[in-house]
């Protein structure tokens, strides 16, 4: 395959200790969808042969020998890496990477491409562009620039670099802030990107694991036409979100994607604004943005108006329309259960905090009777006056002996899964018992509840309900329920997170 040809493709990056192990990697990842493969020749403890190496692998290579000064394990001396980089490019690699400092010792080798790379592990430094230029001149065949991402317009700079480049460029940003930087560059025409197929690689923030980077994103459908959304939280690294909503959007065969914003609280605006040159057309929000996010937005439904915040910004003509899908979530998840009606049911929201003010407004709207119940009296004072519902002190929480009880704490959630809000011996028959929280599934409130035979409902119902909304919202079409569903389970099942 002629790599100056590829587009969207992913390179996984094989370190490994010895030569063996490194060709059974490559031809492993071949196997499971690798377009070519980055051979970390640092990370070798043994003598290196490299036309022996490159005779057993079976696909497209990159030879890479990355020293100490740029982030790589290689210390020994520099002629001998030059050497071997030479051999390579002599014994068949389809590229080697190559810094600026010594790219002079490459002349060009018909089918093997010289990558002009450049890593800065602290800073995406303000001069990035002077510097892309720079590495252009030398003429390689293609400029490799990674940079530390220390807040979201380090990326949207390291991404604005695109539209300047006139030889094929691979740029992105590192670290968890840098993230949706390696995905958005496919769109923007970077001929692959890197993903981690090994458990040595030390020293590469950010990098995704080859496994999950193929499975979550549909890689080879990328293109400047897809439809960016994603999620904006700090931290958001756990987030489920971006798996269910790109399961969705590849079952029904949408030109989207959906990435994960490592946004901080000081970094709203600006990431906002910055992002809208990719642009990116919705967000979902999670904390610390949901009151921000109704602020900033244009307009809003009644509801988020009296919640006051958001968990959805979609984008309009004239700025960001917020929902709070949060509520939408409570109510459907209910009414999967429960039927339709809602009106006068007996419910005690715990909880004072985003998503009881969620639950409260949306409850009280459709026609229940509602009260309030928060380890911090002060803050239910103030939900239950502003909504206009009753409350009930923490101490006295159990006297609620029948209705709907909705868990909107924290209490329970991973990993402190044996806590529960409510006292396992007050729960009854005439319970039911709704937990928000959904990691882990089963939480000790709804263990408890289901042993006392009262109905229950757990989070993931809530989870599902609040993302389908968003889906709908985002893409007009309807959100596949039993794909976000199945696709949510087996991430919780799989592994703690
Ligand atoms: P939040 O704004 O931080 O509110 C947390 C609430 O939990 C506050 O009312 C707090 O009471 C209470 N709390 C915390 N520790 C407690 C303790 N040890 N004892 C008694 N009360 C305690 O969080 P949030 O955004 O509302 O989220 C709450 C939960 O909802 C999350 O943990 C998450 O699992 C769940 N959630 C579910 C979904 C879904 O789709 N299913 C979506 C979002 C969130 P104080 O005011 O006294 O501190």
């Amino acid at each position: 395959m002629k790599l100056n040809k590829l587009r969207n493709g992913v390179c996984a990056v094989i370190a490994e200790k010895t030569s063996d192990q490194m060709v059974r990697s490559c031809n492993q990842a071949f196997d499971l969808g690798a377009d070519l493969v980055e051979l970390r020749i640092d990370f070798l403890e043994e003598e290196i042969f490299v036309e022996e190496l490159l005779k057993n692998i079976s696909g497209p290579t990159l030879v890479t020998i990355r020293r100490k000064i740029d982030g790589g394990l290689w210390v020994k001396d520099e002629q001998s890496r030059i050497n071997m980089l030479q051999q390579a490019q002599k014994f068949g690699a389809n590229a080697i990477d190559v810094e600026a400092d010594c790219f002079q010792h490459f002349p060009p080798v018909s089918g093997c491409l010289r990558i002009l790379s450049y890593h800065n592990f602290a800073q995406t430094p303000a001069d990035i562009d002077v510097l892309h230029k720079a590495f252009e001149v030398k003429r390689p065949e293609l400029v490799k620039i990674a940079c530390f991402a220390n807040n979201n317009s380090d990326s949207v700079r390291i991404l604005n670099l695109y539209k300047r480049a006139n030889i094929p460029l691979i740029a992105f940003c590192m670290g968890s802030i840098g993230f949706p930087s390696r995905v958005l560059a496919l769109i923007k025409n970077s001929p692959w990107m890197y993903a981690n197929f090994s458990d040595n690689l030390v020293n590469a923030p950010g990098i995704p694991i080859f496994k999950d980077f193929i499975s979550v994103y549909d890689i080879k459908s990328l293109s400047n036409q897809t439809n960016v959304f994603g999620v904006m939280g700090d931290p958001i690294g756990h987030s489920l979100s971006p798996a269910i909503h790109n399961a969705s959007y590849k079952v029904l065969g949408y030109d989207g994607v959906y990435l994960p914003f490592h946004i901080s609280a000081s970094d709203f605006l600006t990431s906002i604004e910055g992002y809208q040159t990719i642009p990116v057309m919705g967000f979902s929000v999670t904390i610390p943005h949901k009151e921000k996010a109704f602020s900033f937005s244009t307009t809003s439904s009644d509801l988020v108006k009296q919640i006051g915040a958001a968990n959805t910004l979609v984008k309009t003509s004239n700025g960001f329309h917020a929902e709070n899908t949060d509520a939408t979530g409570v109510i459907a998840a209910i009414k999967n259960k429960l039927g339709e009606t809602l009106d006068k049911r007996e419910v005690l929201i715990l909880g004072a905090g985003g998503v009881a003010r969620a639950a409260v407004f949306a409850l009280k709207k459709a026609g229940c009777i509602v009260k309030v119940c928060n380890r911090s009296a002060e803050r239910a004072e103030v939900l239950a006056s502003e909504a206009g519902v009753g409350i009930v002190s923490w101490n006295q929480r159990h006297d609620f002996k029948s209705g709907l009880l909705v868990n909107c704490t924290s209490v329970g959630m991973h990993p402190n899964e044996n806590d529960s809000p409510w006292d396992s011996n007050c729960f009854t028959e005439n319970h039911i018992a709704f937990d928000t929280v959904y990691n882990p599934i089963e939480t000790r409130f709804l263990r408890d509840a289901a042993q006392a035979k009262a109905i229950v409902i757990d989070g993931i119902e809530m989870f599902v309900y609040q993302a389908a909304a968003q889906f709908n919202l985002f893409t007009s079409f309807n959100a596949p329920l039993d794909v976000m569903r199945k696709t949510v389970l087996e991430k919780l099942r799989r592994k703690k997170i």
